[in-house]
């Protein structure tokens, strides 16, 4: 079975406003959908970003998976690092934190493999990461503050405007009625602190059984987040992110019982050691987007264990092919014990065919595969890739459009 073609297609789908401490999602987002043909009929599929940095490193190493074997995972990132010298970064200069084009390009290209593999042998994709710990995957309901959805932009809205500690609740509600999610993750950093201490408050009162988890990535000064820990330590699972950068992080941890998690301070396997020694964090989220790939994303696991670490994970918006990749790698996670984020129910559209996988009781089924165990739509995928060539956008910009909501908005982090 060799590599015989590359298909990359961006899309462009609706989404929400969903605001965070950069500013808040724009009118789409945006994903790359990844289709690798082979010489004898299979085709692997996967999911990744859609941001012109990302795409680009794609289209680049496109080229050198010809021909490829598609269980030579060391080869294909192998011949990935030759494609991309020196490539630097896929995020733009707003984010708070980088990622390694060739990390994510390698991650983008492994899933889809890994999606042959399992296909060629008829096995689920989690039986090739050493199989299956659990039937079932949790993922907690990710809480957001938003704003109403301009009436000009495509695609229902949900909830309306939720910006205050009891609009927040009623969104909770709401969710875990819907997805009977058992845990809950507020995407904080938003509004003061003392409007999300008291959001958190209502939540414990209303979920008294529930684990819950605030992320306000990095908006907060130190002295702020030891004021939060004082105040709700006691209720949090884990605090994601309170402070920017791994020196304050453990500043803060020096400081504080709670324990912190991170998806912006680690992102690479050399940060780990550095984390490690310095104690700044005690939970590490996985990505196979970026974690480099599966594979990556279960060695990731094993260095959590061996540092003493919790090992959790983390979500960007995206749709259903990233999220089966998400389950085969949670359900092969051994010492995964928290549940997983993902933003899947603030998205109405899919591309996969027989539409939106289904969240029951907060948790996921892992998919029978063979391989990921979904399949794509092509009129669907045409439809937004379509979407996509008609959106003037190329790379997500949250600060920009907070603007459009406040007009003399200016990014500051940490703000508090
Ligand atoms: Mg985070």
């Amino acid at each position: 079975m060799k590599i015989q073609e590359v298909r990359l297609t961006p899309v462009a789908i609706p989404d929400v406003p969903l605001v965070n401490t950069k500013g808040v999602h724009q009118a789409v987002f945006l994903r790359t959908i990844i289709e690798l043909v082979t010489d004898v009929g299979l085709i692997g599929i996967g999911e990744s970003y859609g941001g012109a940095r990302a795409l680009n490193g794609m289209r680049k190493a496109a080229e050198s998976l010809i021909g490829l074997d598609p269980f030579h995972l060391n080869e294909l990132r192998r011949r990935v690092e030759q494609a991309l010298p020196n490539a630097g970064g896929i995020n733009a200069p707003t984010m708070l934190t980088q990622h390694q084009v060739v990390d994510a390009v390698y991650s983008a290209f492994e899933i889809p493999l890994l999606d042959l593999q399992g296909k060629f042998l008829e096995r689920p994709l989690c039986d090739l990461l050493g199989g299956a710990v659990r039937d079932r995957v949790g993922f907690s309901g990710y809480l957001f503050y938003k704003f109403k959805k301009p009436n000009e932009y495509r695609g229902a809205d949900l909830f309306g405007e939720v910006m205050t500690p009891n609009a927040l609740l009623d969104e909770a509600k709401a969710l875990v009625d819907e997805y009977g999610f058992r845990s809950l993750k507020l995407k904080g950093g938003v509004l003061e602190p003392t409007l999300e201490i008291e959001t958190m408050q209502l939540l414990r009162d209303e979920f008294p059984d529930a684990p819950l988890r605030i992320d306000p990535m990095g908006a907060w000064r130190v002295p702020t987040a030891l004021t939060v820990c004082d105040a709700i330590g006691d209720i949090l699972e884990y605090l994601e992110d309170p402070v920017r950068g791994m020196d304050a992080m453990a500043e803060l941890a020096s400081q504080t019982h709670v324990p912190l998690a991170t998806n912006l301070v680690v992102v690479e396997f050399e940060h780990i050691v550095q984390a490690y020694r310095n104690g700044a964090v005690q939970i590490i989220l996985s990505d196979h987007h970026y974690w480099r790939g599966a594979t990556g994303s279960i060695r990731l696991g094993e260095f959590c264990r061996a540092g003493g670490m919790g090992i959790s994970m983390h979500s960007n918006t995206h749709l259903g092919i990233s999220l089966a990749a998400m389950v085969h790698v949670a359900a092969a996670t051994t010492n995964l014990t928290y549940d997983c984020d993902t933003h899947y129910p603030w998205t109405q559209n899919d591309i996969i065919k027989g539409g939106k996988l289904t969240i029951e009781n907060g948790s996921i089924e892992v998919p029978k595969g063979p391989g990921l165990g979904v399949e794509i739509d092509a009129d669907v995928l045409a439809e937004f890739h379509d979407f996509y060539v008609s959106q003037n956008l190329r790379d997500r910009e949250d600060t920009d459009e907070m603007r459009r909501y406040i007009p003399n908005y200016e990014r500051v982090v940490p703000r508090w």
